[in-house]
C-alpha cells in the first residue's frame, strides 16, 4: 500500500501484483492508479520481470511512434486488470466471478492464446507465447499467471484480500497454515496493530 515505494510486490503471483497496481483500491478519495501512462505499464512490467530491460526500451520507442496504439494498449491492460480484480475478489470471498467478467476474461484468453506455440528447449519441448514486438506483449504472461491460478487444484482458497480497510489489495497466501491477513505487515498489518493498541487504551 505504501505510497513511497510505488512497486511494492506482495501478491506472490504476477497476476495478483498486477491487480495491486492501484493503491487504496477501495477508497474513493485515496485511490491511486499506478498506470497513468503506457510508460508506467512498461516500467512496472520490467520490475515484475514480465519484460526485459531491452524489450522495454524497444517498446517505448515503438510507443513514441504510435502514441494512440500505446494508449489503446494501456486502456486494454487496465480493463483486463479490473476484470481480474473483480473476479479474484469474489473468489477471495468464496463466491463465483460474475458471468460478464468471466466472458470478458475469456475474450483475452482466446485472443492471446493464439500466439502460444511449442518450442524446443534443448532436449525438451515447452509451451510458450511467441515473443513479439507488439505493444501488448507484456499482457500474455500476466494473463497466463491468472489462468494458472484459476485452473490450479486446491490453490484458489489461498487467494485473499487484505483486511486493511480500504486497502483492497489481493494476494496469494503462501503461509503454511493459511493465516496471512494483510498485504504487508509493515503497512496494513501495522496500522491494525496500532488501532488495536489505542482501542485497548481507551
Ligand atoms: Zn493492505
Amino acid at each position: 500500500m505504501s505510497e513511497t515505494n510505488p512497486y511494492m510486490m506482495v501478491g506472490e503471483r504476477v497476476c495478483m501484483d498486477f491487480i495491486n497496481t492501484v493503491s487504496w483500491r477501495e477508497s474513493t478519495e485515496k485511490r491511486r492508479d499506478w498506470f497513468t501512462s503506457y510508460a508506467k505499464l512498461v516500467d512496472w512490467s520490467v520490475h515484475a520481470e514480465v519484460l526485459t530491460v531491452q524489450q522495454a526500451q524497444d517498446l517505448l520507442s515503438e510507443a513514441d511512434e504510435n502514441p494512440s496504439k500505446a494508449k489503446d494498449v494501456l486502456k486494454q491492460a487496465i480493463e483486463l486488470r479490473e476484470v481480474m480484480y473483480r473476479m479474484f475478489k469474489r473468489i477471495s470471498k468464496k463466491t463465483s466471478p460474475n458471468e460478464q467478467d468471466l466472458a470478458r476474461f475469456n475474450e483475452s484468453v482466446s485472443h492471446f492464446y493464439q500466439s502460444l506455440q511449442v518450442i524446443q528447449d534443448e532436449d525438451q519441448f515447452i509451451l510458450k507465447f511467441k515473443e513479439t514486438d507488439a505493444l501488448d506483449t507484456m499482457l500474455p504472461p500476466i494473463l497466463q499467471s491468472a489462468v494458472d491460478l484459476l485452473t490450479s487444484k486446491n490453490e484458489l482458497g489461498r487467494v485473499k484480500q487484505c483486511e486493511g480497510d480500504p486497502c483492497g489489495w489481493l494476494f496469494f497466501d503462501t503461509s503454511r497454515n493459511k493465516s496471512r491477513r494483510w498485504c504487508s505487515m509493515a503497512d496494513c498489518g501495522n496500522r491494525a496493530k496500532v488501532r488495536r493498541f489505542y482501542q485497548k487504551g481507551k
